[in-house]
């Protein structure tokens, strides 16, 4: 199995210290990806998640709306896709919350198209990607952190999500529906003022990171709140 996706889920991963170390390791898995992860076996799998409404869990045990980036996006691809039924979104016990990113309007130059985009029927540490964003010109398979988690995900991890899932994404009949003929490209996407953002805008902490997001090809998506609607915008 492939080293490259033991890197992405390596714990130490989420340790800003141990960055240099898994970079170099990173950048050497990638030069051997190709013959480590057997792309031939990999087949488009049909996706499994029921898309017929946004309903939004609650959780069964304190009766508090479970809040994390797959809800997000499920909350946000119901709110924004176009042909959106206005009572799939009835159920959600997240309905309220625009101000922490659920339900809100996206505006900006880039549409969400789709949420829980399953890459490929490869198990063992391959999940969906949790949200696809297009413009005029390209789709963009987007790996999104939510506004406030108890413990955040450092870029690195986010970086090395993505670029994984990119890799294993096979052209199937989910791929024709969402992407069609688009040019595919890689995003990670946080929220203004979260973690991820102070360390991306931090000189210090942020310019490795940053320049390993150039060299990976790996457009950063921030969306910033504007009242209860939600400004997505391109910043590296
Ligand atoms: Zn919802």
């Amino acid at each position: 199995m492939s080293k490259f996706k033991w890197i992405k889920d390596r714990s130490d991963v989420n340790n800003q210290s141990t960055f240099d170390e898994v970079a170099a390791e990173l950048l050497d898995a990638l030069k051997s990806f190709d013959e480590n992860f057997d792309l031939k076996d990999i087949e488009a799998r049909e996706e499994e998640t029921d898309r017929s409404s946004c309903k939004g869990f609650l959780d069964t045990d304190d009766g508090t709306a479970k809040t994390n980036e797959r809800r997000l996006c499920k909350c946000l691809y119901f709110t924004n896709t176009e042909n959106k039924v206005k009572t799939k979104c009835d159920g959600c016990a997240l309905k309220d919350r625009q101000s922490e990113g659920y339900h809100a309007k996206v505006i900006g130059n880039f549409k969400v198209i789709y949420y829980e985009f399953v890459p490929t029927n490869k198990g063992n540490g391959i999940g969906n990607v949790d949200l696809i964003l297009a413009d005029e010109n390209f789709a963009y398979l987007t790996e999104v952190k939510p506004p406030r988690e108890e413990n955040p995900e450092t870029l690195l991890r986010m970086l090395l999500e993505i670029e994984t899932y990119y890799r294993v994404t096979v052209k199937g009949k989910q791929y024709e529906k969402v992407v069609g003929d688009k040019p595919l490209r890689k995003a990670i996407l946080f929220f203004k003022d979260s973690p991820q953002y102070k360390v991306y805008c931090d000189s210090a902490c942020g310019v490795n990171t940053k320049e390993l997001l150039k060299k990976f090809g790996i457009t950063v998506f921030c969306a910033e709140f504007t009242g209860t609607e939600v400004l997505i915008k391109a910043i590296g």
